[in-house]
């Protein structure tokens, strides 16, 4: 049984690549109205899926049946794989695997899905440490093929052996990564949102204008405007503020004003129905 914490973005997808690999789930959230539209929406996404005769109709019905939700972290007690997907904030990730560990068994994995926070910060807080792993998917997780495990200072070996079969059994390439901020991917791609930040804030060009010559001109399927709001500004703004802090506030990592304003007002991307783009007027 896996344990998915956290039903946004990033839970809700990983609960469909869990459910379609065959495991039973249980997703919670604090928010019973986060749960209500992550069911909605996964069972939209397999009618989708039969519609376009990738999925046959009782297939998708056994696959969504495999994923129960909860309010209370305590129906999580009997699961053996948990994979927290909850806001990227230090105090919270620790004090939700602090609460998890007192319910499950000595056993059981605790990993985290954090984009750029320190797993070994999270797992410190843990009475069993090394139970404790990262586990990054990307965005959307049923797409993409890849996922980062990282091995904190103090995981198990055995715990990171376990982090990776998982992955290639929900068909994701596993990659080991070390505990540094970002890890590979989320390092790499801070340049790719904050020289496009620059850019803008220098009035070089729009949005809209950046996203397209960086799709036309360098071959990317997004831009990184269109990329932010897909992601959720707060979530990416988060992951900049986290590498530059990290790296002892490295100024090539500085964050975007512009991109915290957008924060503060609630403009998210996707999720809020507008960021960068309004997609109340199908802008994109
Ligand atoms: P999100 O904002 O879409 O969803 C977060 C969910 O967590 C919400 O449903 C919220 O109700 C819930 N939540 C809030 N407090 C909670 C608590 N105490 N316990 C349980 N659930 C709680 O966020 P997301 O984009 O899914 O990101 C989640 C994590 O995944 C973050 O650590 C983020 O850095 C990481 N991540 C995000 C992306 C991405 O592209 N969005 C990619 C890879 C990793």
């Amino acid at each position: 049984m896996i344990g998915i914490i956290g039903s946004g973005t990033m839970g809700s997808g990983i609960a469909q690549v869990a459910a379609q690999s065959g495991f039973d789930v249980i997703l919670y959230d604090v928010e019973s109205a986060m749960l209500a539209r992550a069911i909605s929406n996964l069972t939209s996404t397999f009618n989708k899926l039969v519609e376009k005769g990738k999925l046959k109709q009782e297939e998708a019905e056994a696959t969504l049946a495999r994923i129960t939700t909860a309010t209370s972290l305590n129906d999580l007690a009997g699961c053996d794989f948990i994979i927290e997907a909850a806001p990227e904030k230090l105090d919270l990730k620790q004090s939700l695997f602090s609460n998890l560990e007192s319910l499950i068994s000595d056993q059981a994995i605790l990993a985290t899905n954090t984009s750029t926070l320190s797993v070994t910060q999270i797992a410190s807080g843990c009475k069993r440490p090394q139970n404790v792993v990262g586990m990054h998917f990307f965005n959307p997780a049923p797409l993409l093929p890849l996922v980062e495990v990282i091995a904190a200072a103090v995981t198990a070996d055995a715990v990171v052996t376990a982090t990776l079969d998982l992955a290639k059994h929900m068909g994701k390439t596993a990659v080991q990564v070390k505990d540094v901020p970002g890890f590979i991917v989320n390092r790499v791609a801070r340049p790719f949102y904050l020289e496009a930040l620059r850019l803008l804030e220098e009035g070089v060009a729009d949005h809209a204008t950046l996203d397209k010559l960086i799709r036309d001109g360098g071959g990317f399927r997004m831009g990184p405007f269109e990329l932010m709001d897909l992601i959720g500004l707060d979530i990416n703004y988060a992951a900049s503020l986290s590498v530059y802090e990290s790296y002892f506030y490295e100024p090539r990592y500085r964050p975007s004003l512009a991109q915290q304003r957008m924060v503060e007002s609630g403009r998210l991307g996707r999720k809020t129905g507008r960021g960068w783009y309004d997609y109340n007027k199908n802008e994109q």
